[in-house]
């Protein structure tokens, strides 16, 4: 089954067209990553397909109409982590966490035992659980994209959106953020549609890719289908270097 199916999706924001008729088809388990310069419409589809604003098109995840989804049966299928989140002043990681199980309840002590478990097993399969007390804005960056994750975790929606997940982090931290990822694509069946802006890293971690330029779909396939010369450099209008041997 596939995890996402869109078809001619079309975003207009400001009277201009965002997004000019995307198609996008996710495998149930697999990374594929959404690349394309700046300005493309990456975050835009991403917001589209996350139900974060009004898109015209035909979006399915797991075989349903997203139009046939309440937010909350949507919020069980799909679970995003924007860019570059929101961090509420003075919220505890745990509390944090717990908006990933009730999204329109503060957490004030109502959460259930049953949400209260949920978040803490996340906290601990990501190495978070000593920071449960901590202020989130404390953290470090490397720390805090964890959280974020940790929240859309706790959601339990099997289609994990990110965008630009490593965004100011260095090397080894990006690694270490997506080398988690990748295993709890396996661990857990997660399927991941990532927004990526390091093509090299991106094509170590994804599948499959879509290049996406102006609105529109440029190209998509295999990491190294996509990341040709040709491609980048009409693109992106630059000379960047491809993906060397078999991938
Ligand atoms: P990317 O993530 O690929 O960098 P975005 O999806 O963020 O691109 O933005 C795509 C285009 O849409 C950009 O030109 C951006 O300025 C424009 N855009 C995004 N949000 C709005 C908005 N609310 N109103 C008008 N234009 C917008
Ligand atoms: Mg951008
Ligand atoms: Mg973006």
């Amino acid at each position: 089954m596939n995890a996402l199916e869109a078809r001619g999706v079309r975003v207009t924001l400001g009277g201009a067209t965002i997004l000019d008729g995307v198609d996008l088809t996710v495998a149930a388990g697999e990374w594929v990553a959404v690349i394309g310069p700046n300005g493309a419409g990456k975050s835009t589809m991403l917001r589209a397909v996350g139900g974060l604003l009004p898109a015209a098109g035909a979006i399915s995840i797991f075989g349903t109409s997203t139009g046939r989804l309440s937010r909350r049966q949507r919020a069980r299928l799909v679970a995003t982590v924007a860019q570059s989140p929101v961090v509420p002043a003075g919220m505890a990681v745990l509390d944090y966490v717990l908006l990933g199980r009730t999204p329109y309840v503060p957490p004030l002590g109502r959460e259930s035992t049953a949400d209260l478990a949920a978040a803490r097993e996340v906290l601990t399969r990501l190495d978070l659980h000593r920071f449960a007390r901590r202020e989130l804005a404390t953290l470090s960056g490397g720390e805090r994209q964890r959280v974020f994750l940790a929240r859309a975790l706790a959601q339990g929606a099997p289609l994990l959106l990110l965008d630009e997940p490593t965004t100011a982090l260095d090397i080894g931290h990006q690694q270490e953020v997506l080398d988690l990822v990748d295993g709890l694509r396996r661990d857990r069946g997660l399927t991941v549609l990532a927004t990526m802006h390091d093509l090299s890293i991106a094509g170590e971690y994804a599948d499959r890719m879509v290049l996406l330029a102006g609105g529109r779909v440029a190209a998509s396939g295999t990491p190294r289908e996509v990341l040709t010369e040709e491609l980048l450099a009409t693109h992106y209008g630059a000379r960047v270097r491809v993906i060397e041997g078999d991938h």
